[in-house]
């Protein structure tokens, strides 16, 4: 071994460092601790003392691809009650704690296992989600005391599967959304809850007063003594941008709840929702989970000594919190072309599509991470858009218009680029333009890959379409 001088050393672990800085990883804050760079300038994922050279596992196994890791799931769900019971008990708040993980946010078996396995109830919002928790309870992969909170519209299918798990011995609680429901649920034995639409507004991409779900806060006092109510609940909005847009909704529901108890003693919890966000542009300062919960439990104290009322059991429902981080998606770059705008952007066209595999990029103008996966220590960068391989003009990533900075395709044989927390709403959401196939799935847990679902082949996409 060559003896170094310390100084050179530090010098190197500096520009090391650098580049690590540059895209943004070992930052616990913005949920990259667990990305380095390996020395020859590939993408480490860590896992514990596991690590996988993402470049490693798409050379074998192709692009697009989708990993998936489950331990950070199971991480964030442990990470998220703890902090919720700890804050409880440091404020001597009296409530108890319940998270429930909302399916909708990714419903694959592969991310709702690991939530439930860490103290996860679960919140659906349909039948056919509910369905799935009746096949986990039948494949006896669930304690009994696991509790269902079921929003969303309920159809008479819906409703009987409501009837038949709660006969089961589940704990179903439906949520009521509307009259014709309130009516409906006068029939059914367990306890219920109903949703507000509570009036305020919070900044996020819904930034409207009302929404369309539950009754107004009027109407809710109008109706007086609901039977077997025991949860209010209201969901604002998703990726809410400031801690205030979770503390001015806290206290008005709560205002709320205090004058609803006159007539519903029985009430005794406040479901909080979903709406916790990530920093997906890891450049930007954003609110931690921690100061939020924090801040949560606080207000709610304060409010209902203020308020004078007993502190109610606290429901929380985040999903995009949990799982957005646990998933990255990677493209290869098949090829560039000249944009002609005027900061001399290029294009990157990939082997894949945001219309189909990263959806919100298109629907709400979701900005991503996006990192290279080789090159990583590549000085020279290109300014880019990136294009996805549908024949759509909209099937495009430009970062709100600006650009991404990127390897340049002359530097090396070829490059692959990895958008960072994929993990919430873009599997169901996902779709087949152009019939291009869905991304092969790759689960990384305990040093081991596996194959979760394999890349669709040209027949598997026809037969959709009744080939
Ligand atoms: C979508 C949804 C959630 C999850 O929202 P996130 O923003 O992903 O946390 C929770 N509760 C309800 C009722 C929802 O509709």
């Amino acid at each position: 071994m060559n003896a170094e001088s310390p100084a050179r050393t530090k010098r190197k672990n500096k520009k090391k460092n650098g580049h690590k800085k540059f895209w943004q990883f070992g930052r616990e804050e913005v949920n990259t601790a667990h990305f380095d760079i390996a020395p020859e300038g590939t993408l480490l994922v860590r896992e514990g003392n596991y690590q996988y050279n993402v470049y490693d596992i798409i050379k074998k196994h192709g692009t697009p691809t989708e990993i998936f890791f489950p331990t950070i799931v199971e991480n964030r769900v442990r990470d998220l009650i703890e902090t919720f019971n700890a804050y409880i008990k440091v404020t001597g708040y009296r409530g108890r704690f319940h998270y429930h993980y909302p399916m909708k946010v990714n419903q694959n078996r592969e991310f709702v296992l690991p939530a439930v396995a860490e103290g996860a109830n679960l919140d659906v919002g349909s039948g056919n989600e509910l369905f799935l928790v009746k096949r986990m309870v039948e494949q006896d992969k669930f304690n009994e005391k696991i509790r269902v909170i079921c929003n969303g519209p309920k159809t008479e299918r819906y409703m009987e599967l409501i009837e038949e798990l709660r006969g089961k011995g589940l704990i179903v609680i439906p949520i009521i959304e509307d009259m014709v429901e309130l009516e409906r649920m006068k029939k059914f034995k367990g306890e219920v809850g109903i949703r507000v639409d509570l009036s305020v507004k919070v900044a996020s991409h819904w930034d409207k007063r009302f929404n369309r779900y539950g009754f107004t806060e009027e109407e809710i006092l109008a109706l007086g003594k609901i039977r077997n109510l025991a949860v209010l609940h209201y969901h604002i909005s998703s990726q809410i941008e400031r801690m205030d847009g979770f503390l001015q909704p806290l206290k008005r529901a709560l205002a709320l709840y205090a004058k609803m108890r006159e007539k519903n003693p029985q009430l005794d919890t406040i479901d909080i929702g979903g709406g916790a966000g990530v920093p997906y542009d890891k450049r930007k300062r954003f609110y931690t989970g921690k100061s939020l919960i924090n801040q949560i439990v606080k207000t709610a104290k304060k409010q209902c000594d203020r308020l004078g009322i007993r502190h109610p059991n606290i429901i929380c429902e985040w999903g995009r919190y949990v799982v957005a981080p646990a998933q990255i998606t990677i493209y290869k770059v098949l090829a560039e072309k000249r944009a002609y705008n005027k900061g001399g952007n290029s294009w990157y066209v990939i082997d894949g599509s945001f219309m189909n595999d990263l959806l919100d990029t298109w629907a709400i103008k979701q900005k991503w991470h996006v990192v290279p996966v080789n090159n990583m220590r590549e000085k020279n960068l290109q300014r880019v858009w990136l294009a996805g391989s549908s024949c759509d003009s909209d099937d495009k990533y430009t970062s709100g218009g600006s650009y991404i900075l990127l390897p340049r395709l002359a530097d090396s044989d070829e490059l692959y680029v990895a958008f960072c927390d994929t993990g919430a709403y873009q599997d169901a959401l996902a779709s087949h333009h152009c019939l291009l196939s869905s991304p092969l799935k790759l689960v990384a847990g305990n040093g081991e890959i596996k194959v979760a679902r394999k890349r669709e082949t040209a027949e598997e996409v026809g037969k959709q379409f009744g080939w």
